[in-house]
């Protein structure tokens, strides 16, 4: 989509005249036109003029360098390629079509638009005809075609099958584009060729706490640290430590083995924690927790209290670890992926928790991901405060890109620039991140250029952003020349990834 020209504050007061401009720049400016002090008071001063060809050279070069400019992806579910190419055998790929695109998140707005379930279910079920599909589709897609999720697909039709508005009469369209892309290397062509990625950061959700990636320098990956405190998981994380776990001793020396056998390849320990409780983990001496930890070995039924306390103590086990590793820890924040189930009052005390973390843990580097939507003022806040608080707006572009790009002008000229993170599709499916990428992109060039037309960045200032927040800043923090270096020479690598 191509960018259109608002109307600049400048466009606003020369049509007002000075007396509206006077009265535009807000009450105290009137007051004092009104009541005439003897001297001449001081005056504001205005945005240096530019006339509407320099603004939109401004806007230009803006628009180039972000177009150019590599985005490190820092938040992908990604399941592997070799699993994609099996279709509908992988328990995360409901249908290999191009309804596969809907699937995550685009089913959500459908559904809240009042599309039936029965619909939906079949229009994300195999086998059935493209021409079938698009009959369930229709009558629900003037209705969410407009939003973030529905944007990212419907640029990810176009880029990676040309379909320019998905109907009737092209819909078999879709179905071949998605079948002439969705062969071996597809990956490769569209996070680095389309989308222009440097490298994703996955966090794997189909089981493993880290995933061992074929392709491991293009999927970096979190290890999930989710299972470490809440039930905890004992299977998932136990057996493959091969340690027998009979108390909470036991179950630190589980943890502490899955950081030393993948911190030096993880890029960041990472917890969606946030969609059951709020993030506000009290450090719990190990002493109160011990005998929780033994009823729940035990199977015994333990409160929600006692339930509580042994999360808060092992989250801060992990955490701490974490942090020896050298890993920064992502946490989910604010809004929930889904329908019909998320209580907004439990997400808006997640920055005021931000808060408490960042204190708890000095020496950890925490991520507010999702700009803790639609709390992004307080995440600010946050980030201002704190120096081991960053923010990630993955996931935000397509939740809400209008709120995302105020987020990214408020936090540049409110919190230091490089505690931020611009990009992550949060997809499953790969497709949509195209669509994601472009949407960001698209974000963070207005951003920059309202702030230059606005006065409050110059060109030069906002040109140099693009590289810190695009790329530079994730590069950094998670240590990737270093993680990219240990990745290669990792013992599931194969021959052509240590390339
Ligand atoms: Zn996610």
């Amino acid at each position: 989509m191509k960018p259109s020209l608002p109307v600049t504050r400048r466009d606003l007061l020369k049509g007002l005249g000075a007396t509206g401009a006077l009265a535009a720049l807000g009450p105290s400016s009137a007051a004092a036109a009104d009541s005439a002090p003897p001297a001449a008071p001081p005056r504001p001063t205005p945005p240096r003029p530019r006339n509407a060809r320099s603004a939109a050279a401004a806007r230009r070069a803006l628009f180039d360098k972000v177009q150019a400019t590599t985005f490190i992806d820092t938040h992908e579910h990604l399941i592997e390629e070799t699993d994609r190419l099996q279709g509908t055998a992988h328990p995360r790929v409901p249908c290999d079509d191009f309804a596969l695109l809907f699937s995550h998140y685009l089913d959500s707005d459908l559904a809240t638009a009042g599309m039936p379930a029965a619909d939906l279910k079949r229009f994300l079920s195999p086998g059935i005809e493209p021409a079938e599909k698009w009959r369930l589709l229709e009558p629900w897609w003037p209705a969410v075609k407009h939003t973030g999720y529905a944007q990212a697909v419907r640029i990810a039709l176009e880029q990676l099958y040309g379909v320019v508005d998905l109907s009737a009469a092209t819909v078999r369209q879709a179905q071949e584009g998605y079948e002439r892309l969705r062969r071996p290397g597809f990956y490769e062509r569209v996070l680095r060729g389309v989308a222009n990625l440097e490298s994703c950061q996955v966090n794997c959700l189909t089981g493993e706490p880290f995933k061992e990636s074929g392709l491991p320098t293009l999927l970096m990956q979190d290890l999930s640290i989710v299972g470490m405190f809440a039930g905890p998981n004992f299977k998932t994380y136990a057996e493959p430590a091969g340690i027998n776990v009979q108390s909470l001793a036991d179950w630190h020396r589980v943890i502490t083995w899955w950081f030393d056998r993948y911190g030096r390849y993880a890029v960041a320990a990472k917890s969606q924690h946030a969609y059951s409780r709020d993030i506000d983990y009290a450090r719990v001496p190990p002493e109160q927790a011990e005998p929780v930890f033994r009823r729940v070995l035990a199977r015994e039924r333990i409160s929600a209290e006692d339930r509580r306390l042994l999360e808060d103590h092992l989250f801060w086990q992990a955490v701490d670890e974490a942090g020896k590793a050298g890993l920064p820890v992502k946490l989910h924040t604010g809004y929930y992926a889904g329908h019909n189930s998320m209580p907004l009052h439990r997400l808006a005390r997640n920055p005021g928790s931000a808060t408490d973390l960042c204190r708890l843990a000095p020496q950890v580097t925490f991520v507010f991901m999702h700009i803790c939507y639609p709390y992004y003022e307080d995440i600010i806040a946050a980030a201002k405060q704190h120096a081991n608080a960053c923010v990630d707006l993955c996931w935000a572009w397509i939740i809400n890109p209008i709120a995302s790009k105020d987020f990214l002008k408020k936090f540049l000229v409110t919190a230091p620039a490089n505690k931020l993170l611009t990009f992550g599709g949060d997809y499953i499916p790969v497709e949509p991140v195209v669509g994601h990428a472009a949407l960001a992109r698209r974000g963070i060039a207005l951003a920059l250029a309202e702030l230059v037309e606005e006065g409050w960045l110059s060109l030069n200032e906002a040109l140099g952003l693009v590289d810190p927040i695009m790329h530079e800043n994730a590069r950094r923090l998670f240590k990737l020349p270093e993680k990219e270096a240990a990745l290669k020479q990792a013992p599931w690598a194969t021959a052509a990834a240590r390339g």
